[in-house]
């Protein structure tokens, strides 16, 4: 870059990239051809299923898939996730004002901010939290509040110890959490509503592991709550339920004009989502739920091989109880999170990522994502066991 290049304000606002030195040993011990068992990002190993390939292919030769899509893209889409969502939840939603397709959520929760945030408008987020949130803020041009997630809490906001809601136009909240694996309870969220409500805060829930769930015990979506149609948006996604990550799809829904704030934006942002991989998506969309079973099983087996492997070697973390992730308190010996991951990586050649890099109270806790096979996740045990 030369010298007359200046970035503009809003990136130099974003905080630092934590990982640089992580991410550059991680590049050295692969190099360097060192066996290393990636624990560090959550993205599924697993295939789509074969029934959503079969839809791509067939979709692919159709040539009316390879024009601009609509922006608010295919009916039929919106029906599917309408149906979708009705089967999951019992909410019923329009899927004309209701419902809006995304090429991800990471997209549509990067972009909503635009619709309703203004200069100097403060936005609650959660810390820990998925990054996306802040930079989301940021770009706007609004003020991030951090709001800490206590362990002592199960990781739920503590609405009883709340600063000021004054000036304040949002907050993002996000069941089943990434990165602390924990759920919202539905009492949780009606208490959450109401003091939306009464103050005027749009709620922005994060659902992508709506699916990832353990011991039989279903996530609440916060539409599920009277008068959350008042004022939430929710955000959902195909990648991590139907192994899609690198598909780009997911979708928004609940209030309308809150949706209609986000298709204004993303109008002038993309085309829509390649209309092959609608028609694919709603071939996903229309899984038996059943079929999923088998995806929580395989990471359930995998959540008990490295929770009771490390308990055995007298590392005790709480079972997660949603999402892929183990959110482990680390070990005395360690002094922090960034030490912490640099100690595994270079002594045992397993990635995680540092705590710290989902937000000042993610510090003391490392992050293991359960995206490896099982018997990968038993060496993993083997190897931590031999430096505790
Ligand atoms: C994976 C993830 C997403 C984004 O998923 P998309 O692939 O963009 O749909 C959103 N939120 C959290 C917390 C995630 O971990």
């Amino acid at each position: 870059m030369t010298d007359t290049i200046e970035w503009a304000d809003r990136l130099k606002e974003l905080p630092p990239y934590l990982f640089v030195d992580i991410d550059k040993a991680k590049r050295k011990a692969i190099a360097e051809g060192r066996d290393v068992i990636n624990l560090g990002i959550g993205d599924p190993d697993l295939p789509p299923f074969p029934h959503i390939i079969d839809a791509m292919k067939a979709a692919l030769n159709d040539p009316a898939n390879h024009h601009y899509a609509l922006d608010a893209g295919l009916a039929d889409l919106r029906q599917a996730i309408a149906d979708w969502f009705k089967t999951r939840f019992q909410v019923s939603l329009d899927r004309d004002t209701e419902i809006y397709p995304l090429i991800g959520s990471k997209e549509g929760l990067a972009h909503f901010p635009l619709g309703i945030v203004n200069p100097g408008d403060k936005v609650w987020i959660t810390d820990p939290s998925y990054p996306a949130y802040q930079a989301s803020v940021l770009f706007a041009g609004g003020k991030v509040t951090r709001i800490p997630l206590k362990e002592s809490q199960n990781f739920l906001p503590d609405l009883s110890k709340l600063p000021s809601s004054k000036g304040v136009k949002a907050m993002f909240v996000n069941y089943p959490n990434n990165p602390t694996a924990t759920c919202a309870t539905k009492e949780f969220y009606k208490q959450l509503v109401d003091f939306a409500r009464a103050n005027n805060i749009i709620i922005i829930s994060d659902m992508a592991y709506s699916e990832i769930y353990y011991d039989g015990m279903k996530p609440v979506s916060v539409l599920e709550v009277e008068g959350a149609h008042d004022i939430a948006i929710e955000f959902h996604s195909l990648s991590k339920t139907y192994n899609m990550t690198g598909w780009r799809i997911g979708w928004a829904c609940g209030n309308a004009k809150l949706i209609a704030a986000l298709a204004k934006v993303k109008t002038n942002y993309d085309s829509g989502i390649f209309q092959a991989i609608q028609v694919a998506g709603i071939a996903a969309l229309k899984t038996p739920f059943e079929e999923i079973d088998d995806l929580r099983r395989i990471y359930e087996e995998r959540r008990d091989c490295l929770i009771n492997g490390l308990r055995s070697v007298g590392w005790k973390i709480p079972p997660p109880s949603a999402a892929f992730y183990v959110w482990a308190k680390i070990p005395k010996c360690f002094q922090d999170s960034m030490q912490a991951a640099k100690a595994f990586l270079d002594q045992t050649d397993i990635v995680t990522t540092p705590g710290v890099g989902f937000g000042p109270a993610g510090e003391g806790y490392i992050r293991m994502a359960l995206t490896v096979s099982k018997d990968r996740i038993a060496e993993a045990v083997a190897r931590i066991s031999k430096i505790l």
